[in-house]
């Protein structure tokens, strides 16, 4: 057990070296390219917003300086989680026990959110099992949306943040997915704004020119340079990830003065 553990540590060193992570480097030209090339200012607004992530710590990766930002203005905010993280340590049990997981990382949502100026009846979480929203039953698929339309409906939002409809990862591109069916169902094109947020799309597609000029279109940049602080400490909350993240995804993080959103038609 010991040598798989050194061997896991020898393995992110190695990775948090740039030139040898072709991800951070493809990751981090992208972002710049969007930021200079491809992007328009978003400017921070007064309306109300739904967050809904996947797993406990993409809406703080990914939307962390919006909330602040909306916060520090009083605006209402909800985040909703879609899963209950009980998976993220199948690979590396000896990290963190799957017995309190749950618990764990339900603890550590509530915690960033409160530094980002939430309340706890300002978080819900669906429980749902964290790699199976491609995959559910029927029943669970429309209690999902049900309760979806449901809370959209009584919080009537004027801005909907969602993963990446590419995000490159399962959980994050059924939660657009759902979103979006939910939205429909509503009829509520004409109120609500649906932006998404990247997590895993820069880093997990495979190269550049196989990721679609359309994908990236609508992009809009948020500074968040006044309240970066408040999203590290956030961020470094969520002490059960960074055993199992690579260093430089979470630093990335920690660094990007600037949120990106792609805003979706509906
Ligand atoms: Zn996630």
């Amino acid at each position: 057990m010991q040598i798989i553990m050194y061997l896991t540590k020898v393995f992110y060193k190695v990775g948090d070296i740039p030139i040898f992570n072709p991800l951070y480097i493809h990751a981090y030209i992208i972002h710049q390219w969007l930021l200079i090339f491809r992007s328009q200012p978003l400017p921070v607004n007064q309306k109300s917003a739904i967050i809904f992530s996947p797993h406990q710590d993409d809406e703080t990766l990914g939307c962390g300086g919006l909330i602040a930002l909306k916060r520090e203005m009083g605006v209402p905010i909800k985040v909703i989680f879609l899963t209950d993280g009980q998976k993220s340590h199948t690979a590396t049990p000896w990290i963190q026990p799957p017995e309190n997981l749950i618990q764990v990382r339900k603890q550590e949502a509530t915690t960033a959110l409160h530094i980002l100026g939430l309340e706890v009846s300002d978080i819900h979480f669906f429980n749902l099992t964290d790699s199976t929203l491609s995959h559910l039953t029927s029943e669970q698929y429309e209690n999902t949306i049900k309760s979806i339309v449901e809370l959209i409906r009584t919080f009537k939002p004027g801005e909907i943040y969602v993963p990446h409809r590419k995000d490159n990862h399962p959980d994050h591109e059924c939660t657009y997915q759902f979103i979006k069916t939910a939205i429909e169902q509503l009829q509520l094109s004409l109120e609500v704004e649906l932006l998404q947020y990247p997590i895993w799309i820069f880093w997990l597609s495979p190269l550049f020119f196989q990721l679609k000029l359309q994908y990236l279109s609508g992009a809009y940049r948020l500074p968040i340079n006044s309240i970066l602080e408040k999203k590290k400490q956030a961020i470094s909350v969520y002490q059960s990830q960074y055993p199992i993240l690579p260093p430089r995804f979470i630093k990335s993080f920690l660094e990007k003065k600037y949120e990106i959103f792609f805003k979706a038609t509906l």
